[in-house]
C-alpha cells in the first residue's frame, strides 16, 4: 500500500503494463480496449459487474489466455511478445512459463494438489522450476506458512482443511515464488462467510508490506481499506479509476453509480 508516491516509484518500471488489450470470443468482445499501469508496491483493485471481463484481464496478464489485439509487460518485459527491431515476436513456451513465474495467482477455487501435503503444496513451485533445493524450499515453505498463520498444518492435506484455511495455503504458494506481483480473482467468493475475514486478512498483510497486488473482489469495504487505486469494468472496458475516496464516495459514470448501489 503506498500512502503517497514517491519519485523513485514514478521512474522505476511499471510493476505491470497493459496495453490497449483486446480479447474476443466470435463476436463477443470481452475486453474492449484495456489501459493499466501499476506501480511497484502499488494495490490495484478490480470491481464490476459479473461478465465484465475481470477474470479474462487477469488471465490475459497471466498469460492463460492470448489477446487478440496489445500486450502486457510485467517488471518492464513484454509477456508473451518480444520486440525484435520495431516488430513484436511472439515468446516461445519457455520464456512465457519463466514470465508467468514471475506472476502470483489466487484463484476464487483455491486449486491446491489435493494428493500432496500443504507444505509440498507451497514448496512445489521452487523445486520444480529449479529456484530453491528441496530442502530450502520446504524452509522457504514452513517461513510462508507461518506467516499466513498455519506453521502448525504443515503436515495437514488440503481436505482436511477449511476453505479460508486452504485460501491461505494458496496465498503462500503464490508467495514461494517470490513473485514481483500477485493477482487475486474473487479470493473469498467461494467461502463460507465467517471464514472471509481471516483470508482479507492475510492479504491486508501482503499490502501493508509492499506487495504489488491486483485484487478482483466484490469486498468493498476491504477495497477501501487495503486500495490504492479502484478500477471500475463494465462491457470489457475500464469506465473509471482513481483512489478509494473518488471512486466509491463520488463515483462520476452513472454506471459505478448503478453497480455501487447494488453491492454497497
Ligand atoms: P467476470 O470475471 O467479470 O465475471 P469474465 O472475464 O469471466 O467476467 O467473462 C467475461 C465474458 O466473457 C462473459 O460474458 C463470459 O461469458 C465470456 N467468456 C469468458 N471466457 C470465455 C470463453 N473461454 N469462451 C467464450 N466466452 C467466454
Ligand atoms: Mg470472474
Amino acid at each position: 500500500m503506498t500512502a503517497t508516491a514517491t519519485t523513485a516509484q514514478e521512474t522505476a518500471p511499471a510493476a505491470l503494463e497493459v496495453h490497449d488489450v483486446h480479447k474476443w470470443y466470435g463476436t463477443h468482445r470481452v475486453l474492449d480496449g484495456i489501459d493499466l499501469t501499476v506501480r511497484p508496491g502499488e494495490v490495484t483493485v478490480v470491481i464490476g459487474p459479473s461478465g465484465s471481463g475481470k477474470s479474462t484481464l487477469l488471465r490475459v496478464i497471466n498469460h492463460l489466455e492470448k489477446p487478440e489485439i496489445g500486450h502486457v509487460s510485467v517488471g518492464g518485459e513484454l509477456i508473451g511478445v518480444r520486440r525484435v527491431g520495431d516488430r513484436l515476436k511472439e515468446l516461445g513456451e519457455r520464456a512465457i512459463l519463466a514470465q508467468r513465474g514471475r506472476i502470483g495467482f489466487v484463484f476464487q477455487n483455491f486449486n491446491l494438489f489435493p494428493h500432496l501435503t500443504v507444505l509440498d503444496n507451497v514448496a512445489a513451485a521452487p523445486v520444480a522450476t529449479g529456484r530453491l533445493g528441496k530442502a530450502e524450499a520446504r524452509a522457504l515453505a514452513r517461513e510462508l506458512l507461518t506467516r499466513v498463520g498455519l506453521g502448525e498444518r504443515t503436515g495437514a492435506y488440503p481436505r482436511q482443511l477449511s476453505g479460508g484455511q486452504q485460501q491461505r495455503v494458496a496465498i503462500a504458494r503464490a508467495l514461494a515464488l517470490r513473485p514481483g506481483i500477485i493477482l487475486f480473482d474473487e479470493p473469498t467468493s467461494a467461502l463460507d462467510p465467517e471464514l472471509v475475514g481471516e483470508v482479507l486478512s492475510v492479504i491486508k498483510d501482503l499490502a501493508t508490506s509492499g506487495t504489488t497486488l491486483v485484487i478482483v473482489t466484490h469486498e468493498i469495504g476491504f477495497a477501501r481499506e487495503v486500495a490504492d487505486r479502484i478500477v471500475f469494468i463494465d462491457g470489457g472496458r475500464i469506465v473509471e479509476q482513481g483512489t478509494p475516496a473518488r471512486v466509491l464516495d463520488h463515483p462520476e459514470h452513472p454506471r459505478t453509480r448503478d453497480f455501487l448501489a447494488k453491492v454497497l
